[in-house]
């Protein structure tokens, strides 16, 4: 099958009977028809239209090797640094559709994370989780299911090791261990799109040690499980879409983040790929948020684009589109929104192949893409804010402008330039408010895929500081130690190369040197 349509995964989704999911304190059984969670699922969904649509199908659709067949990008191992950069590409596409996160990058983002991981513990001698992951894998790119990546744990105390939590499922472990499968219980926070997914592949949040053994998991499992509970978070201005109304809470699609608590459930032992593999944790999680954070780039900057036209839009509404200052401050969003693409992007195209097949993004650009999210979304919200007037604090509600005793006074005294209306004016300024201040926008760009002191800790691992330092002192006449080679950039190698690095050298150990 490899594609399914949108509807065939609204369908697949629709009858749950094993999973508990609570919005607002209460169990909603079917997520499709949920006002709260509908627009959560639609641009879900939109993830399945865009293998679909024209303007998309090229870009999501690939082949796979595995299946020898055609599968939906979000389902897809990398295998060049094209198809990085199609990633983002598509990611930006989408975004324009839906004005909202859609949620199903973290699953794919798990998959390509787990394939490198897995590679490189089969390189050091451990081929079964290796030969797990490729079945599951070719199931989820045979059947296209919809995925959620699970990494964050509740976490309890930040300053304690997860064996050292008074609570002991702070972090999601291993309570027992039988021939056929693990139990596992914890917590996941703020996991994306969880209540629409088929599957949940969970994964480590953190470097371990062996004391933290038990800790360090990894498995799939479908989200319909026994054992599985979901608590899905509240949003800005949420309550708009329980209204039945059609302006107030565009765009109309929204993404949902839940806490996902594993009580005692049982994974079968095919679907486990780390059991106690600590050893690989540091690895797993800095290809996990790389590759994260390099997609940013393309969702971010879709998002720009969407907040661009309704700027643009609204000084059009108003007459001042051509004013020097509206027009600079456009400029400046644009230059923004370029700039995280254009990150996003270099992160893709300066791609490193890990091991062989195993195409990772490039880490430094990867986070350099992230940290520039985690600040100009803001800076382009606030030149939004600052063009479309204090109105989008203040607009009635699309209830006045319906109400016959008031309309006609809305109609006279909200409408600017001839040839828009009063209704146009909300439409726009709701679509502004909803998504350049929403959570999307503002709050995952700072904390989603890690938040910005995580990547300021990955620019001082990677750069080379002594490096620098030793140019600097060449240049300035000091005793300097400084070596060129061919190399450009001052960068050290990651966690992650330097382990494809010692396997490499075990293979030529191995093979007497050839
Ligand atoms: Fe995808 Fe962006 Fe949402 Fe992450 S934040 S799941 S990259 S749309």
């Amino acid at each position: 099958m490899g594609i399914r349509t949108g509807q065939e995964y609204l369908d697949s989704i629709k009858v749950r009977n094993k999973v508990e999911i609570y919005v607002m304190g209460k169990e909603v059984k079917d997520v499709t028809t949920n006002p709260f969670l509908k627009p959560a699922v639609l641009a879900f969904k939109a993830t399945f239209d865009s293998a679909w649509d024209e303007d998309t199908k090229d870009l999501a659709r690939v082949w796979s090797p595995f299946i020898n067949e055609e599968v939906n990008r979000f389902n897809h191992i990398h295998r060049s640094p094209e198809d990085l950069a199609a990633k983002v590409k598509l990611l930006r596409k989408i975004s324009h559709k839906v004005g909202a996160c859609f949620q199903r990058c973290v699953g794919y983002d798990a998959l390509n994370t787990l394939y490198i991981i897995t590679e490189l513990m089969a390189q050091h001698g451990k081929t079964e989780p290796k030969e797990k992951f490729i079945e599951y894998l070719k199931t989820v790119q045979k059947k296209d299911l919809a995925l959620a990546g699970a990494m964050t744990d509740a976490k309890g105390v930040r300053t304690l090791k997860p064996h050292e939590q008074p609570n002991k499922n702070a972090y999601v472990r291993i309570t027992e261990v039988t021939k056929d499968g693990i139990y596992v219980s914890g917590a996941k926070a703020n996991i994306t799109g969880v209540a629409a997914a088929e599957e949940i592949v969970a994964l480590p949040t953190r470097a371990m040690g062996p004391e933290d053994q038990d800790y360090a998991v990894s498995f799939s499992i479908p989200t319909d499980t026994e054992g599985i509970k979901i608590i899905v978070g509240r949003q800005l201005n949420d309550a708009r879409r329980l209204e039945g109304g059609e302006i107030d809470a565009l765009p109309y699609f929204y993404n949902h983040e839940g806490l996902v608590i594993f009580d005692n459930v049982f994974v079968p032992m095919e679907r486990v790929f780390l059991m106690r593999d600590w050893q690989y944790t540091s690895q797993l999680v800095e290809i996990f948020s790389a590759y994260h954070r390099q997609g940013y780039g393309g969702c971010k900057a879709g998002l720009g684009d969407v907040i661009i036209g309704a700027t643009y839009n609204l000084a059009k509404q108003i007459g001042v589109e051509k004013a020097s200052h509206v027009q600079d401050k456009i400029n400046e969003e644009i230059f923004l929104t370029e700039t995280m693409y254009a990150a996003g992007i270099a992160a893709s195209l300066n791609g490193i192949e890990v091991c062989p097949g195993c195409w990772w993004v490039n880490p430094m650009q990867a986070n350099v893409t992230k940290h520039l999210v985690t600040r100009f979304p803001s800076q382009i919200a606030q030149l939004a804010i600052d063009i479309a007037g204090g109105i989008l604090g203040t607009a009635p509600s699309e209830w006045d402008l319906k109400n016959p005793k008031i309309k006609e006074l809305l109609a006279k005294y909200l409408q600017g330039v001839e040839g828009y209306t009063a209704e146009d004016r909300i439409r726009m300024i709701r679509l502004l408010e909803n998504v350049a201040l929403g959570v999307a926008f503002q709050i995952e760009s700072v904390h989603g895929a890690g938040s910005p002191a995580a990547q300021r800790i990955m620019f001082s691992r990677l750069y080379n500081l002594s490096y620098a330092e030793e140019v600097a002192k060449r240049l300035a006449g000091m005793k300097s130690n400084v070596k060129f080679t061919k190399k450009v950039e001052p960068w050290k190698e990651s966690e992650t190369e330097k382990l494809a690095k010692e396997s490499e050298k075990n293979t030529v150990t191995a093979s007497g040197g050839k």
